[in-house]
């Protein structure tokens, strides 16, 4: 914790500007309390450590907040109080929320708005994640959550493979149909974006790097811009080159062998890897429903289509749910949505059956309207 109050009900901030030994002088003079509990707190200053407020003994409020918190967490907490502060947005440090019992890291002003900041150090589960956040939404705040970032290595702006995990992917926010990552780096005082994220399989997923200095962010935090009709095109290769990269192991190392749905699918279909149609194994709608690469259900639904005599023209909405139960696929909303809309996109193609053939560049452009100028 880096809030208490000291004996007179005074507000105690451990703010960066304080030396250590300014620090210990605060100690000796004063006494200190925990603003949610009232028990007595410890001022804890030591060499390595960040100063920090702890509870003497085991308090009820460790489980609403965790004495121990991490480096980065605690710093974290006052880069952003800090730079909050110098945008004149009111940040309140570690404010307890007893309608809601929910204690963010900082608590934020923004037209009239309540904004919760929430810098998540280590892993939340998603049921805390989902009941914290709907706490916010009930008290009429918006909750922001900034993750501490993992993703130092990867290069700036080019098109490339990321990896995002479950845990991770919870913190995944969308606009107007982009989908992207921010995160927070404490050393460096920085956010990195990950932008433009299509999902391609499990944890992997392609899109873009930037880097944006703390001093350099605005609030509302920056939304990233989209990526360029020009820069589409590499992601689209980008797309084609990983789905073929999956596809030639996926042959070699099946199990099943005929018994594999998805290469009997194939063969039926008349389709070899190297004679894959373009739009088959197309990402759409940026979601990340299916956990396998989307090439698993679009081959399936191909050969639905070749069995029941139906094309993507003639296929009706209300065929979806039977195709899942036809080709053993578990339903979900988002899952039902990705097939609906992966069927209108062929539709806009004119594509009737998985060996059409397609130019290259028009399907480019037409992705291009579909996934990124949409919104
Ligand atoms: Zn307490």
């Amino acid at each position: 914790m880096l809030v208490a109050h000291d004996e007179n009900q005074q507000l105690i901030i451990l703010q960066r500007q304080f030396s250590r030994d300014e620090l210990q002088v605060l100690k000796k003079q004063h006494q200190f309390f925990c603003p949610q509990c009232n028990e007595p707190l410890q001022l804890k200053i030591g060499q390595i450590r960040i100063p920090h407020f702890a509870h003497l003994q085991h308090s009820e409020c460790d489980n609403l907040f965790s004495e121990r918190e991490s480096e980065a967490h605690l710093l974290g907490k006052q880069q952003l109080y800090e730079w909050f502060e110098r945008l004149e947005l009111a940040p309140i440090l570690e404010p307890y929320l007893p309608q809601i019992q929910q204690r963010p890291d900082l608590l934020i002003t923004y037209q009239k708005r309540l904004f919760a900041i929430e810098f998540q150090c280590s892993p939340l589960p998603l049921e805390l994640f989902t009941a914290r956040t709907k706490g916010y939404l009930d008290a009429e705040i918006t909750p922001i959550w900034i993750v501490q970032n993992s993703f130092e290595r990867l290069k700036d702006n080019g098109v490339q493979k990321i990896k995002i995990n479950y845990t991770m992917s919870q913190y995944l926010l969308h606009n107007q149909g982009q989908c992207y990552l921010m995160t927070y780096d404490v050393k460096q005082e920085m956010f990195f974006y990950m932008s433009n994220l299509t999902h391609l399989k499990k944890t992997q997923y392609l899109g873009q790097v930037h880097r944006l200095p703390l001093k350099q962010q605005q609030f509302p935090f920056l939304i990233p811009s989209k990526i360029s009709r020009q820069k589409f095109e590499q992601f689209f290769l980008q797309m084609l080159q990983f789905r073929d990269d999956y596809m030639h192991p996926r042959l070699l190392l099946s199990k099943r062998g005929v018994n594999d749905r998805f290469l009997f699918a194939l063969y039926e279909l008349r389709l070899t890897v190297n004679q894959l149609p373009i739009f088959i194994g197309i990402p759409v709608r940026n979601a990340n429903a299916f956990d396998e690469f989307c090439v698993e259900w679009q081959v399936q639904l191909f050969y639905f289509l070749k069995c029941h005599e139906l094309t993507p023209q003639t296929m009706n909405a209300n065929a979806i749910p039977y195709f899942f139960e036809w080709a053993s696929f578990a339903m979900t909303m988002e899952r039902k949505k990705e097939v609906t809309y992966y069927l209108s996109l062929l539709k806009r193609l004119t594509i009737q059956s998985a060996t059409d053939h397609l130019e290259k560049k028009h399907l480019i452009e037409v992705l291009y309207d579909e996934l990124v100028a949409i919104g």
